[in-house]
């Protein structure tokens, strides 16, 4: 089975989701190829802490969810789906990180993508022009297009994995090769991603190369109708483009329903209008069927499906699929995958990736400051042994940064003049009260405790190590800097199993680091609750 089996379940009485929402959208306004039936709920979170907060909520409603872009290679299916559909669509920040280097949160446009790298005199991306979708999808599918392949730009992927937990990863732990990737697990989402690109191109260059792959697609038809754009992967094996095969089996033109293939290019299935699912998924296993009997080629689907469908279809298909008991004959496809509670391994990463720039907005910010923050006992564990160490916190710095300017003293003006010195910060907890932690590369430290945002708790007016006794262990090593913490200290701010956190840092001289990352113009402010980042405890 690809995915644990869960009951479904269609309880109207849940709370409601953790980020702007609407209740029974027929997926077939929101998906590129106009076809599928309602979602129970259709979410939009608006950053990654928002993405991470509805996948926890999904996972503890034990409601199945899938994720979208723009739709433009996935196959709602007909039926309606009683769980959330989320897209990244309402992700769309995009900053240069430096000066061959932009972050794109997941759902910028790829079209978007490449007219930012034409702004900042990037070349590289232009093959991204016009390429229907969003960024965090076309990493998912390792997209590609004349000769250009999306692995080769993506340097860098922050995922929210469905365990709750938020990293960076380096590409070579997400592609795999042609069109394959390890998103496909469906165990992660893409939040951002991170690309570099080779070197600086004249913009007259960059703007006529993507001209020129706008003018080839709109040529080969490739928007008349909506589609999926290709509708299986290419075979090396079978020698041949997929088209040129479908198209030498006489499928170019071949209807079924209001499914038709396109008469320019046989591996395209438009919806010509009112077209069903089951319509294109009927055509799709023809071709199959025929490229395999007919022409010797085992062909799999690119277009992904996605809900309820009928089970022999999808097997005809070569989609893999989990049966539902409640309805013999029909299996699901592209659901996301939550882990069962027992598998976890500790320590287990909660957060783990680079701090960037405060507000996006230039690239002063150094880089090579990463942050991790795991879970080192299973919570009943800790539950029974409170005094141990439950979370650690540390920060490697591949930069030199925080050494900059370390404080002679550990005073009160410390905290209050905090922009002179380097040090790492680490913010637990949410808007009821709060937790603050600052610490530098040699491991001098403070803590501070809030009732609510910038007001102390009564006898932590003044920054002091003396108050926090063995709840605090700090660290100081090889790997990095920081902190352990009890769970006596931290259970007060563990909500519902989650534990809300944001790692930050501040190097002097105006320079403000995030992760995950927040937009914000204006002074930088740490002091946002609201903000900090859900990540799940086991
Ligand atoms: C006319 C046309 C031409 C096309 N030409 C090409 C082409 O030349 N080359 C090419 O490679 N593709 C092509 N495609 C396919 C499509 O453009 C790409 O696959 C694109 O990357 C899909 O982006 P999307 O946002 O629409 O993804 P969606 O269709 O929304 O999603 C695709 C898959 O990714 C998953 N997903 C969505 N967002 C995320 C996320 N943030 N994290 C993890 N998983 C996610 C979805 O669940 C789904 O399984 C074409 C499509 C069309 C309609």
């Amino acid at each position: 089975m690809p995915y644990p089996q869960r009951s479904i379940r269609t309880d109207m009485s849940e709370p409601v989701p953790p980020c702007p929402f609407e209740t029974t959208v027929p997926l077939s306004a929101v998906g590129y190829y106009a076809i599928g039936g309602r979602a129970r709920w259709f979410a939009r979170p608006g950053s990654v802490q928002e993405m991470v907060a509805l996948l926890g909520w999904c996972h503890r409603n034990q409601l199945p969810a899938m994720v979208t872009g723009k739709g433009s290679n996935m196959l709602f299916a007909d039926d309606d789906f009683p769980g959330v559909v989320f897209t990244t669509a309402s992700m769309q920040r995009i900053f240069r990180v430096s000066d061959h280097q932009i972050f794109c949160e997941a759902g910028v446009e790829n079209s978007e993508v490449a007219l930012a790298l034409f702004d900042a005199g990037l070349g590289g991306g232009e093959w991204l022009y016009r390429l229907p979708g969003m960024i965090g999808a076309t990493v998912r599918m390792n997209g590609r297009c004349y000769g250009r392949e999306i692995s080769e730009v993506a340097s860098g992927i922050v995922t929210a994995g469905l365990d709750g937990s938020v990293r960076f990863r380096q590409r070579g732990e997400i592609f795999r090769g042609y069109k394959e990737t390890t998103l496909m697990e469906g165990g992660e989402v893409v939040a951002g991603v991170l690309l570099e690109l080779p070197g600086s191109k004249p913009k007259e260059e960059i703007r006529s190369l993507m001209e020129g792959y706008g003018r080839d697609r709109e040529a080969k038809h490739q928007f008349d109708f909506p589609s999926c754009g290709s509708t299986f992967k290419n075979s090396y094996a079978a020698g041949r483009p997929s088209g040129q095969i479908f198209e030498s089996l006489g499928f170019k033109g071949r209807r079924e329903g209001r499914a038709k293939v396109s008469e320019h290019h046989a591996n395209f299935i438009f919806n010509t209008g009112g077209a069903k699912a089951v319509d294109v998924l009927r055509l799709a296993a023809e071709m199959r069927q025929a490229a395999r009997d007919q022409a010797g080629a085992e062909l799999e689907l690119e277009l992904q499906c996605a809900g309820l469908f009928d089970a022999s279809l999808l097997a005809a298909c070569g989609v893999p699929a989990v049966p539902e008991p409640s309805r013999p004959g029909y299996a699901w496809a592209g659901l996301l995958r939550f882990p069962e509670g027992a598998s976890a391994t500790f320590p287990r990463t909660l957060l783990d990736g680079p701090l960037f720039d405060y507000s996006g907005l230039c690239n002063q910010f150094p880089q090579g400051l990463q942050v991790r923050v795991e879970q080192l006992l299973p919570m009943a564990e800790a539950r029974r042994e409170p005094e141990r160490s439950f979370i650690r916190w540390t920060t490697r710095d591949l930069s030199g940064t925080t050494g900059d300017s370390i404080p002679d003293t550990m005073q009160g003006s410390f905290t209050d003049r905090l922009w002179e010195f380097g040090v790492s910060e680490l913010f637990l907890g949410g808007q009821d009260g709060y937790l603050e932690f600052e610490s530098t590369a040699a491991g001098h430290w403070i803590a501070l405790r809030f009732d609510a945002p910038r007001v102390r708790s009564a006898g932590h007016e003044t920054p002091s190590e003396a108050l926090w006794g063995g709840g605090v262990r700090p660290l100081v090593g090889q790997t990095g800097f920081g902190m352990e913490f009890s769970f006596s200290l931290l259970e007060p701010f563990i909500r519902d199993g989650d534990l809300p956190l944001q790692c930050c840092a501040s190097l002097g001289q105006g320079r403000f680091g995030l992760f995950p990352w927040w937009n914000d113009s204006g002074t930088p402010d740490f002091h946002q609750p609201a903000r900090f980042c859900p990540v799940r405890l086991v």
